[in-house]
C-alpha cells in the first residue's frame, strides 16, 4: 500500500470524499517535473486537476473505489471534496498571508484547527463546514474559501513545484473548530436590503454598518456646508456614497431619500437636486469601492496593542493576534493549491 492511498483511505474513513488527481512526473532527463497528464506544459493546473472524469463529483468515501483508483495510479494526488466533512481556508501566496495578516491581529481571527502547508508555500486551514460554496472571502486579497461544491488537495499530494503538501497541525492534533465570527462576516452573502426610504440613518436602516456610517456622515458633511457650496459637496458626498451602493453595502432609494431630504432641508433647488444626485449616482455606481478593512480594523488594532504585548511569533502559521502585519518572526507565505477548476 502506498502513503497515498494509505492517505486517501484514511480521510475516507472519516467521511471525507475522495478523488485522484494528477500528479507531478519527472521529465525525460530527470531535472524537473512536469503533470502526469499528455496536455504538457501549457496545460494551467499542472498536478492539479482530476484523474477521473468528473472530478470533485466522482469523489467517493467507499474503499473498494479509492483502492481499485490509487492501483490503477499509484501516484495520484489526493483531491478531498470540501463542504462535507471540513471547509477550507486557501491563503494563495506572500500576498494572501499579508491580507490574513492585517486582518488576524486586530479581528481576534485565530486558526486553530488543522493546517496544511500546501506543496506551492500557502496554507489550507481547516474548518467545520458553514454549508457555503466557493468563493473568497470580502476585503481579504489572495484568500479563497473552499466550501460546498469545492475540492483542495491534501497531503501527501506533491506539487510540480518539487514541494509536498503536509500536515502542520494534523486531524488529530487539533478538532475541527468554527470559522471565526469575523471571517465568517467576511464569507456570508451580502444580505438584500429593503427599499422603503427611511428618514433617518438609524440602525433600522438597511445596508452594512460600514456603509450606514459612511453615509451618515456624508450627510453630516452635506448638513453643514455653506450656501456656495451646497450644490457641488452634495455632488461630491453623494458620489463618495454611491460608490458603497455599488458594492452592495447600501440600499439605492434609502441613499437616494436620504441625501434627497437633506439636500432641500439646506435650501438646495428640487431640480437642481434631482440633478446633481443622479449625476453623482451614474459615477460612484460605476466605481465600487468595498469596505477598506484595514481602516476599518485599525482603531480596534491600536486599543487591542496598546492593552496587550506583542510576542514573538513561533514556528510556522501563527496568524494569532500575536503576529504584526511586517511578519518577521512568522513564516510562510503562500500560493494556492487547490483543485478547483480554477487556480
Ligand atoms: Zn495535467
Amino acid at each position: 500500500m502506498t502513503a497515498l492511498l494509505d492517505a486517501a483511505l484514511g480521510y475516507a474513513a472519516r467521511g471525507i470524499p475522495v478523488y485522484p488527481v494528477h500528479w507531478p512526473r519527472l521529465l525525460p532527463g530527470g531535472a524537473s517535473l512536469a503533470c502526469s497528464c499528455p496536455r504538457g506544459p501549457s496545460w494551467d493546473r499542472p498536478a492539479k486537476h482530476p484523474l477521473v472524469r468528473h472530478g470533485v463529483k466522482d469523489a467517493t468515501t467507499d474503499p473498494g473505489r479509492i483502492g481499485r483508483w490509487w492501483r490503477r495510479w499509484p501516484q495520484a494526488n489526493v483531491g478531498l471534496a470540501t463542504g462535507v466533512v471540513f471547509d477550507a481556508l486557501d491563503v494563495d501566496g506572500p500576498a494572501g498571508l499579508a491580507a490574513l495578516r492585517q486582518f488576524a491581529p486586530t479581528a481576534d481571527l485565530r486558526l486553530p484547527g488543522p493546517l496544511v502547508a500546501t506543496g506551492g508555500g500557502g496554507w489550507h486551514a481547516w474548518f467545520r463546514p458553514t454549508g457555503l460554496g466557493n468563493r473568497p472571502p470580502r476585503g481579504l486579497a489572495h484568500v479563497d474559501w473552499r466550501g460546498r461544491g469545492g475540492c483542495v488537495l491534501a497531503p501527501p499530494s506533491r506539487h510540480v513545484s518539487g514541494g509536498s503538501y503536509r500536515w502542520l497541525r494534523g486531524l488529530d492534533q487539533a478538532p475541527l473548530p468554527e470559522v471565526p465570527a469575523v471571517l465568517r462576516d467576511l464569507l456570508d452573502p451580502v444580505l438584500p436590503t429593503t427599499t422603503r426610504p427611511t428618514r433617518t440613518v438609524g440602525p433600522d436602516m438597511a445596508g452594512h454598518p460600514y456603509g450606514r456610517r459612511v453615509l451618515a456622515g456624508e450627510l453630516a458633511a452635506l448638513g453643514r456646508a455653506t450656501p456656495r457650496h451646497r450644490n457641488h459637496t452634495l455632488n461630491r458626498c453623494a458620489f463618495k456614497v454611491y460608490r458603497y451602493v455599488a458594492s452592495g453595502l447600501l440600499d439605492d432609494a434609502e441613499v437616494t431619500a436620504a441625501f434627497t431630504q437633506t439636500a432641500l432641508a439646506i435650501g438646495l433647488d428640487p431640480a437642481e437636486v434631482g440633478r446633481t444626485l443622479a449625476s453623482a449616482r451614474t459615477a460612484g455606481l460605476a466605481n465600487p469601492r468595498g469596505v477598506p478593512l484595514v481602516a476599518w480594523w485599525s482603531a480596534r488594532s491600536r486599543r487591542w496593542r496598546s492593552r496587550s504585548p506583542s510576542t514573538p511569533c513561533a514556528a510556522s502559521p501563527k496568524l494569532s493576534r500575536s503576529c504584526r502585519p511586517a511578519g518577521a518572526g512568522c513564516s510562510p507565505p503562500p500560493s494556492t493549491d487547490s483543485c478547483s477548476p480554477r487556480s
